[in-house]
């Protein structure tokens, strides 16, 4: 069976959700595939994850991450809140209800016109004249191609991309990548008599359970914040080092590793440490959640250099302050040092998201092109989401002037996404 579309987009994480969005509301008929039976890629995979860095300078990068989060916010009661983040150096955070939160991306992609194929994995592109032709894909009825004129690779692996001949490196110069993480939520905690301990790692309870051989020697730093109800605490600690994430073999591994590794410090928190006497463990992630595999080589590789000039490139098409935050890629340390000065920011270029050479292919999302250094500020799911909605208002103007993504003009893309209220984004200041 063929199938015909205008816009493929590949993977429905947040970059996914954002450009098959952003292309359906352009009027183009627009086809996502998610390999998976959800959307939200690690969103899904780490239910409850905060989005970070929608707020530079405490002003949000707008776009359809500002839509969603204010549709949560204006519900009874609020399905999302804004907060200041426990970690330093991180702006706010948006905590949000994750059930609540998928649907109405769910919704949002519905109303929005997308042919949602949830179960459908893409396998191979068949590439004629540095164009993508078609992508076969399969689901449960089998194997079949579709036909688009413009392709967004948002699969966070590239797998598409690099069978494509896209350049890539995998990990940081010398292929380390950061660790993966198995998440869960505690409910039925005393977060008051939790959270009076007054350090967002829990390092002296971490480092008796260590020492008792009670838990994993990676577990020095217990991340644990509160969730969106009262009695909830969501633990992003448990990381697994030296996973590929592009194999799936490793990810079935690092899984029942991480599993075992989420029920002992479920069990070690409810008997060491005050508040989680009667709590229980809920919400555990259905699989870990990759940070870092493949950097796709675009026209434009942003680098650690721009990020601490605070540049702000012309065919900037999302602002982000995080910091540089890396995860146990080389040591079994979690780094968050700033990258920009206070009340700084840069942009991310849309030229990050777009190969030298295929001419109907783009790629957004913690696929973008980066050196290690700005990777680890680049990720955070709202700027990945705006990579997205970037991408997919660019397939609109291909299209309609039947150019490739190397001859679209840049000016006219910013001023389209401006019009959507990205904010902070070409020459224009975050304010
Ligand atoms: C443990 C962890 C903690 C994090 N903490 C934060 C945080 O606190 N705040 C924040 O903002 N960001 C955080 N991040 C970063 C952020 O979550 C990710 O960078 C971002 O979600 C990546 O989005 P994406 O859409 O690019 O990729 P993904 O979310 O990885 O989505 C890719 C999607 O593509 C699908 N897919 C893959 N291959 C195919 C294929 N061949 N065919 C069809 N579908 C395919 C996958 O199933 C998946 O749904 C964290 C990341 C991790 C892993």
């Amino acid at each position: 069976m063929t199938v015909q579309t205008d816009v493929l987009v590949i993977g429905g994480g947040t970059a996914g959700f954002g450009a098959a969005v952003a292309a359906a509301r352009m009027g183009l008929p627009t086809t996502l595939l998610e390999a998976t039976q959800k959307i939200g890629g690690v969103m899904a995979f780490c239910p409850g994850m905060p989005w970070g860095a929608a707020f530079p300078n405490d002003v949000c990068v707008g776009g359809l991450i500002q839509e969603l989060t204010e549709k949560l916010q204006n519900m009874s009661p609020p399905a999302a809140v804004k907060r200041d983040c426990t970690l330093a150096n991180f702006g706010p955070e948006i905590i949000y209800d994750h059930d609540i939160a998928i649907t109405t991306m769910f919704d949002i992609a519905e109303q929005s016109g997308v042919d949602l194929r949830l179960g459908a994995t893409a396998l191979t592109p068949d590439i004629k004249d540095d164009m993508v032709m078609g992508v076969t894909f399969c689901d449960r009825r089998g194997v079949q191609t579709i036909k688009p004129k413009v392709v967004i690779d948002c699969s966070g692996d590239g797998d598409i991309s690099a069978k494509a001949g896209v350049p890539y490196s995998l990990g940081d110069e010398n292929g380390n990548m950061m660790g993966v993480s198995l998440t869960f939520t505690m409910i039925g905690a005393d977060c008051e008599k939790v959270f009076a301990q007054n350090d967002p790692y829990f390092t002296k309870f971490a480092q008796k359970g260590i020492d008792e051989g009670r838990l994993h020697p990676d577990l020095a730093q217990l991340y644990l914040m509160r969730g969106l109800y009262q009695d909830a605490v969501f633990c992003n600690s448990v990381v697994i080092r030296g996973v590929d994430g592009t194999n799936p073999k490793n990810i079935s591994t690092a899984t029942q590793e991480g599993r075992r590794r989420c029920v002992q410090l479920a069990q070690f928190l409810r008997s060491d440490v005050p508040g989680f006497e009667n709590a229980r463990m809920t919400s555990l992630g259905p699989t870990v959640g990759v940070r870092e595999t493949r950097k796709l080589k675009g026209i434009y590789t942003v680098t650690g250099d721009d990020l601490a000039k605070g540049t702000k490139f012309p065919d900037g098409i999302v602002a982000c302050d995080n910091p540089i935050d890396d995860v146990m890629r080389s040591s079994s340390d979690m780094t968050h040092e700033a990258i920009v000065d206070s009340g700084s920011y840069y942009t991310i270029p849309f030229r990050s998201l777009m190969p030298e050479k295929i001419k109907n292919l783009m790629f957004a999302g913690r696929i973008i092109s980066a050196d290690a250094t700005a990777f680890a500020s680049v990720r955070g799911m709202p700027q990945c989401m705006a990579m997205g909605q970037a991408c997919g208002t660019a397939a609109a103007q291909m299209i309609e002037k039947n150019i490739s993504v190397q001859r679209l003009d840049l000016e006219s893309l910013v001023r389209s996404l401006q019009a959507q209220g990205l904010r902070g984004i070409g020459r224009e200041t975050l304010q």
